[in-house]
């Protein structure tokens, strides 16, 4: 009994510090994300988005971390901000933000305002620099509590997480290395708009280039056993089978956002765009389809690839269909037990702290992230611990609540002080 009550007393001790440390250091932090949002950093604005990199760079210097900014040559993007610490104690920790946002030079988006007193909008705001702010308000608090130097934290801010580098192994290797290290990941990208939740599965997206063709005749002998009936039926008759099989899965999704079609196409090398010729009277010799896939959990992306390369193959007369699956996109941030261990954690201490209860945003609203790519890789992993803002994020509305800085900042790091040093 005597050592519980002496641990539990020691641990609300260091708690209230952290807390207090939070307050104290609250100001500051606002005008660190002021700093950080009126500096453009368009993923393609490479320039800015090293700025960015080393604004927190420094931060994480001053906290004895030992930084690293990466170069992003190979993969065409500015690089990452990698940190730092190797402690003794308890579980490796990953903590994931980003550098870049989705407003570029061009954008009429460059600067703060304040809406009312706690309200900003601003670029990046809560997508994501309010969430790097938080995880480095996180890592003063645990200093001034004398915590910090025991624990083994890795922080990596990428440069490219809303236009990710190509090739994207490359992009993302410091991170999925990173993961591979890791125990344990949090992300503090903001959720779905909601300080209450948080995101323990996100779905996975990637895309299919779906191509058909038939043979090309007069439209007058079309149906007959010599002609068939043409790549424009056959790609009717995919999409049409890939609706009715697989609509109803739930959390699954697929779009086809492109189709040209007709007796000789000439699609632009990113299949956005291009030119089609054919004619009423022709019999549609090929079809290009390009979509995407969305799944949250490897196993419904096979299920789901399965029984779209089945529809694809039960060809009408005289076609051939070929569906390929892209393997460069965001895997899926599949819902595991360690997830919504977690997340019970990050609930209780949000509690304690007197903010109430978290529960896990439904993962049809979280959309890709950097998250995802610690999937496999970690035993526990969440996001969206970061500054809740409107639901208008990538637009230039997007708005972040400043009151929540210091509030999500005492749930991060006295969640990360929990998982330190105490056994789960
Ligand atoms: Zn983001």
């Amino acid at each position: 009994m005597g050592t519980s009550v002496v641990l539990h007393a020691q641990q609300n001790k260091l708690e209230r510090k952290i807390v207090k440390s939070v307050d104290q250091h609250t100001e500051a932090s606002l005008g660190l994300l002021k700093k950080a949002v009126n500096i453009n950093s368009g993923t393609m604005n490479f320039d800015g988005v090293k700025k960015v990199g080393e604004l927190f760079k420094d931060e994480l210097d001053k906290l004895g971390f030992q930084t690293e900014l990466t170069s992003g040559e190979s993969y065409g993007r500015a690089g990452h901000l990698i940190a730092t610490r190797k402690g003794k104690k308890g579980p490796k920790l990953l903590l994931i933000g980003h550098l870049d946002t989705v407003f570029e030079l061009d954008s009429p988006f460059q600067e703060y305002k304040m809406l009312n007193d706690s309200i900003m909008k601003g670029p990046g705001v809560s997508d994501m620099k309010g969430g790097d702010v938080i995880i480095i308000l996180a890592m003063k608090a645990l200093k001034d509590a004398g915590v910090l130097d025991d624990m083994n934290i890795e922080i990596i801010m990428t440069g490219d997480e809303e236009k990710s580098g190509d090739p994207i192994e490359l992009s993302k290797k410091d991170l999925i290395e990173a993961a591979i290290r890791a125990d344990i990941a949090l992300g503090f990208e903001n959720a779905d708009g909601n300080s209450k939740t948080i995101v323990t599965s996100r779905r996975g997206s990637s895309d299919w280039k779906l191509t058909v063709n038939g043979n090309a005749a007069h439209s007058s002998q079309i149906f007959t056993d010599k002609v068939g009936v043409g790549a424009i039926y056959e790609a009717s008759r995919i999409l049409n089978e890939f609706y009715l099989q697989l609509s109803k899965e739930e959390n699954l999704t697929f779009n086809p956002g492109f189709i040209i079609g007709g007796t000789t196409l000439e699609p632009n090398e990113e299949l956005t765009g291009g030119r089609a010729f054919g004619k009423s009277n022709v019999v549609a010799q090929e079809v290009t389809v390009r979509g995407d896939i969305r799944a949250v959990s490897p196993e419904q992306l096979q299920k789901a690839q399965s029984i779209m390369n089945t529809i694809v193959s039960a060809n009408y007369p005289k076609t051939n269909a070929q569906i390929i699956f892209g393997n460069d996109g965001y895997p899926p941030l599949a819902s595991t037990d360690g997830n919504r261990i977690l997340l019970e954690h990050y609930n209780k201490v949000s509690q304690d702290l007197g903010f109430g209860t978290i529960t896990a945003v439904n993962p049809r609203n979280a959309g890709a992230a950097d998250i995802s790519f610690t999937s496999g890789h970690v035993d526990m992993a969440i996001d969206g611990l970061g500054l809740t803002g409107g639901a208008d994020d990538h637009t230039i509305n997007e708005t972040g609540n400043l009151n929540h800085v210091s509030v999500q900042a005492k749930r991060a790091a006295v969640l990360i002080y929990r998982l330190v040093n105490f056994k789960q």
